[in-house]
């Protein structure tokens, strides 16, 4: 049994399918003296294709970002040039008389380790390079293709040391990928909340299940508590078995709530909603009886694709989900790339801190030209429905306020050509920064509402990032920084008189929504699985009492305190929901 961090509830049995760093297995051949040649001419027919991969990237680059980045290729390119690589590996193949991928991993790597052990830090990254592009000659010297997760044809539970948000986005065919596990990763990276849309159990953090798993091993995940069992006994088996069906009909019976309004004893409506990465997640979200999209990830949208998104085919998107949600209300987030969420048209450069650099908001006043492209499809699309729009990342005034430029910018361009577009669409700001938390009161004077991106503020309020399982423990959502954050937050937009949300992922939480209604919290959004549960919360509660437990906790010194005190709470008022949250 390995314990990891649970990613995605639910619990799934199936066999191991790994997607490994794609371990090239490289034959080795004797040749005879007459092959010689067309060994040669093959090494060279790879370089020259693999010369021309790198130059239609280079020049995508070139064209979509500027020149500057166009230019890391360049690194790329002259590896290819190498003259000691490939010399040495023509010398080898002549003199040994063996295959040209054989002698060429093996030069390769005597050349990645030269450059590793190397004092000078840019050098050393050098050995990565070498690395991927010999691996690029050699896929072609094989003739194989990187395997993807889209062609998996049977039903397997993914295992692999890490994956990306776009991997995972993937897994759209959920029938086969029916759950997976990593070695690395954290409950609110962007692979676990895009599991959780998908509705696909997940374990993440495992640290080296890689290594202890075999291809086609029985493995049982339970993504509610965070275990993964490989090749489990009949009786393991039994019980998860059971487990399933006891989950299938807890959720069944919440399924009851679902028309029925968000409201404590007392009479205290609040919002309820969904997040949603991929348009096809709204009949499951309607189905759970989400009132609105309060968080509309739209950088998926950019991902697995060959080109960027034209404004059409934004608009297209934008329109059709604003019509499906029609009456209620979407908040299309802008652009959020960066951090862990990256897209290879915009080879946004590998950063020392990407989720503190050059991201969401960041990026986009930076190319305006992109940024445009997806606020006047935004504004278009506005004539169908009831939208919104918020920025993400902001971390002071100047940049709302630069932002709002670019989208007036944009409004008087629709009017000048009659474009119809919604005139009084609102416009707010995630907050995600201590910056912007801290400075809550001056934004509140500059938009219409606030939504706090809790899974960037945490890792940002604590220094923890979000992603990195070896310190998940020091990431408490309860920590009393958090809450106190939160709550200035919440108390400085209600003093503007515009209202406050959260659609992080901590507003999915029975023990933490509970805080934050008493708080006064306005919207909750969240992934749409949690919606039931929390709902039940909301109208198990008098808003009263939800207001005595915050006093109470505002208290407390730290996050186990607080958890404590506020399971107990739920234990009174909803023991069955107490009963199968997460084991700690
Ligand atoms: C957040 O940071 O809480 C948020 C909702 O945005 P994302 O998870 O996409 O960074
Ligand atoms: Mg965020």
């Amino acid at each position: 049994m390995l314990k990891g961090i649970g990613a995605s509830p639910g619990v799934v049995i199936g066999k191991a399918f790994l997607l490994g760093g794609e371990r090239l297995s490289i034959p080795r051949r004797e040749i005879a003296k007459g092959e010689i040649p067309e060994e040669l001419a093959r090494f060279e027919r790879a370089l020259a294709q693999t010369t021309e991969e790198i130059i239609q990237i280079r020049k995508k680059i070139a064209l979509e970002i500027d020149e500057e980045h166009a230019h890391i290729l360049d690194a790329h390119l002259l590896v290819l040039e190498d003259v000691l690589l490939i010399e040495e590996t023509m010398r080898r193949v002549e003199k040994e008389r063996l295959n040209v991928e054989y002698v060429f991993s093996d030069v390769l790597e005597h050349l990645a380790r030269r450059f590793e052990v190397m004092d000078d830090e840019y050098l050393r990254e050098r050995a990565s390079d070498v690395r991927d592009i010999g691996r690029r000659v050699l896929r072609s010297l094989l003739g194989r293709k990187r395997k993807a997760l889209s062609n998996i044809d049977e039903e397997v539970i993914v295992v692999a040391y890490d994956l990306a948000p776009s991997d995972t986005a993937l897994m759209h065919n959920k029938e086969k990928v029916v759950g997976f596990v990593t070695d690395v990763g954290g409950k609110t990276s962007h692979t676990a909340i895009m599991a959780r849309a998908l509705e696909i159990p997940a374990v993440v953090g495992l640290k080296d299940i890689t290594s202890r798993v075999k291809r086609r091993d029985m493995l049982i995940v339970d993504g509610t508590n965070g275990i993964v069992i490989v090749n489990p006994d009949e009786e393991t088996r039994k019980h998860y078995r059971r487990e399933e069906v006891e989950i299938k009909v807890f959720e069944k019976k919440l399924e009851e709530l679902k028309d029925l309004p968000a409201e404590t004893l007392d009479g205290h409506r609040v919002e309820l909603v969904a997040n949603l990465e991929i348009p096809e997640e709204i009949p499951s979200l309607l189905a759970r009886g989400s009132a609105g999209i309060g968080l509309y990830r739209t950088e998926f949208f950019y991902l697995n694709r060959a080109g960027l998104p034209t404004e059409d085919e934004h608009y297209q998107a934008y329109k059709s989900v604003a019509e499906q949600m029609s009456p209620h209300s979407v908040i299309i987030r802008t652009l959020d790339l960066g951090g862990d969420k990256f897209t290879s048209q915009l080879e946004i450069p590998r950063e020392m801190n990407p989720f503190m650099g050059w991201r969401a908001i960041r990026f986009c006043l930076e190319r305006p030209d992109i940024f445009k492209v997806q606020l006047r499809a935004i504004l278009r699309a506005s004539a169908h429905g009831n939208l919104k729009i918020m920025y993400p990342m902001i971390s002071g005034v100047e940049e709302l306020r630069r932002a709002n430029l670019v989208l007036e910018e944009v409004r008087e361009e629709l009017r000048e050509k009659g474009i119809p577009f919604d005139k009084d669409l609102e416009v707010g700001v995630m907050i995600e920064t201590p910056s912007a938390a801290m400075t809550a009161d001056i934004l509140a004077k500059e938009v219409k509402f606030f939504s706090v991106g809790t899974n960037d503020l945490i890792q940002y309020a604590l220094a923890v990032d979000r992603i990195n399982e070896k310190i998940a423990y020091l990431y408490e959502p309860a920590h009393p920084a958090v809450l106190r954050l939160i709550k200035s937050v919440i108390d400085a937009g209600h003093r503007q008189g515009i209202w406050v949300g959260i659609c992080g992922e901590m507003a999915a939480e029975p023990t933490l929504a509970i805080i934050l209604l008493g708080m006064g919290l306005d919207e909750f959004s969240m992934s749409a699985v949690a919606l039931p549960e929390i709902k039940k919360v909301i109208r198990s509660v008098t808003l009263k009492e939800a207001k005595k437990l915050v006093k109470q906790i505002l208290t407390l010194s730290t996050a186990e305190e607080v958890e404590a005190c506020t399971r107990k709470k739920l234990l009174e008022i909803v023991p069955d929901i107490v009963k199968r949250l997460g084991r700690k």
